[in-house]
């Protein structure tokens, strides 16, 4: 039984787990090659939400299916919305998650703009420290793996009519993980989407929900026809400026050494806020650079790579961290690489730092670990 106080409530997760977990040497040959989503732990949490009730049955049940009814709404018009942290083992031994409750955050806002019920906060924490403590045993010992945690929430009332639900039900699984890509910390190349654009003033991009991506598939695949990676989001407006990566956020490194700068597109509503971006703007700081909220163009972009004054650029995210970005290629603006293609020093210092803070190798200098076990 897990119980997080919040002052006025107290949430009760009730805990009834698998009665028949994956064997401890099944479990450690996945953990020796996890990859990523592939395999899930034992338990997951679930609770739900109705108008009349509000949130109640929060328990912690072993992983499987789920029965949906073919009319169940979300499967129709995508009431859906989703959240991904880690937990780190630590080299005592202890388990942390990095910033949940920015998440939790995040999880409500995604939920508001879908005019979904919002799961409160300590919650949602509560239900990551009552998975991670059940299924412990996952959290991989090896650096640079993790349990990648994925909560999210979906509308549940039957029918066909479209409104905002009157049900839902909210979901935590966990999934070990490896390296992000396969390849490794190889600098990836990018596609500029020219034709489709992944939000719109006024649309969900600032949401995290699963909408989004099924938005974002085409031009992903348009980029692997075009032999690039990943896909770099353009704004819907002007076609002009530079928004994400995927399902990254983006940094451009100006100069090196010393003077070197950051700038990150700024916030315009239709970029998702991620929680690593908005870490490295203080991290980077921390380490004595300067970091910005921007407007970078992809004239800017072309041209400060062609001029040497962009010397590096790299996407962040949860999931891969930093990943250095090395070509550009695109329909209508040529194509070009980010100085020479490679890993830059900034990009690598950076993604060391963050890395060193989540897994306990420096100080928690800003507070942001959240023990667990
Ligand atoms: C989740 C996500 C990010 C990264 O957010 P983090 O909180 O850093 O993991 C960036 N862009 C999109 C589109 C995302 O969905």
């Amino acid at each position: 039984m897990t119980a997080t106080e919040t002052g006025s409530r107290l949430w009760n997760i009730s805990t009834n787990p698998s009665t028949s977990p994956t064997p401890s040497a099944e479990r450690d040959a996945i953990l020796a090659n996890p990859g990523f989503g592939r395999n899930f732990t034992d338990n997951m949490v679930r609770a739900k939400w109705t108008a009349d009730k509000g949130w109640r049955d929060a328990e912690l049940v072993p992983y499987g299916p789920l029965l949906l009814d073919p009319a169940t709404n979300f499967i129709h018009y995508g009431q859906a919305i989703f959240e991904g942290l880690k937990a780190y083992r630590h080299a005592d031994g202890s388990i942390k998650t990095f910033r949940p409750f920015k998440n939790a955050q995040r999880f409500a806002a995604s939920a508001r703009r879908l005019a979904m019920a919002e799961l409160p906060e300590e919650l949602f924490v509560a239900s990551i420290e009552a998975l991670v403590r059940q299924d412990h045993e996952w959290v991989p010992t090896d650096a640079e793996k993790t349990l990648y945690l994925r909560p999210f929430m979906f509308s549940t009332e039957i029918g066909l009519g479209v409104k905002p639900a009157d049900s839902y039900e909210y979901l935590l699984i966990a999934s070990p993980a490896g390296a992000y890509w396969p390849k490794g910390l190889k600098p990836v190349s990018v596609w500029l989407s020219d034709d489709y654009v992944r939000a719109a003033p006024g649309g969900t991009g600032e949401a995290k929900c699963a909408g989004n991506y099924a938005a974002s598939l085409i031009a992903q695949a348009e980029a692997s026809q075009h032999g690039c990676d990943q896909v770099v989001w353009l704004d819907a407006a002007e076609r002009r400026w530079i928004e994400e990566m995927g399902g990254m956020n983006l940094y451009f490194v100006y100069g090196s050494g010393d003077s070197a700068r950051l700038v990150t597109p700024r916030l315009t509503g239709s970029l998702l806020p991620g929680i690593t971006r908005d870490s490295l703007l203080t991290v980077a700081a921390d380490l004595g650079m300067r970091a910005d909220e921007g407007q970078i163009s992809v004239e800017d972009w072309k041209e400060g790579c062609e001029s040497g004054e962009i010397t590096e650029v790299f996407a962040c995210g949860t999931a891969a961290v930093i990943t250095p970005v090395g070509e550009v290629k695109s329909r209508t603006h040529g194509s070009w690489s980010v100085a020479d293609g490679g890993t830059g020093p900034v990009t690598s210092r950076l993604r060391q730092e963050l890395l060193d803070i989540q897994t306990g190798v420096i100080p928690d200098r800003h507070n942001w670990l959240h023990a667990i076990c």
